[in-house]
């Protein structure tokens, strides 16, 4: 399969639809680790909506560290994590 990065979407711009129902608007939360300084970074510019249609479709899920302004890919395990805690209705994911 081949993978096709899109670097462009940028997790803190992402507004979420107006007509969305409540549970899939809201923002979830994830942790991911920044490859430059190495700490766990707190990631909460995606609604549920947007992370679960990244998942489907196979799309980049970005996360960012400001202190380093880097922008980084979720791992598979992430993603896995990512889409266990949307499936439970969870808005966290550790
Ligand atoms: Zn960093």
């Amino acid at each position: 399969m081949d993978e096709v990065q899109v670097q462009e979407i940028a997790p803190l711009t992402l507004a979420p639809p107006k007509h969305a129902s409540r549970a899939r608007s809201r923002l979830i939360t994830f942790v991911s680790t920044c490859p430059a300084c190495g700490v766990q970074r707190s990631q909460n510019g995606y609604t549920r909506r947007a992370v679960a249609r990244l998942l489907e479709t196979l799309q980049t899920i970005d996360a960012y560290c400001v202190p380093c302004d880097v922008l980084w890919p979720l791992n598979a395990e992430e993603r896995s994590a990512m889409a266990r805690v949307i499936a439970s209705g969870q808005d966290y994911a550790p």
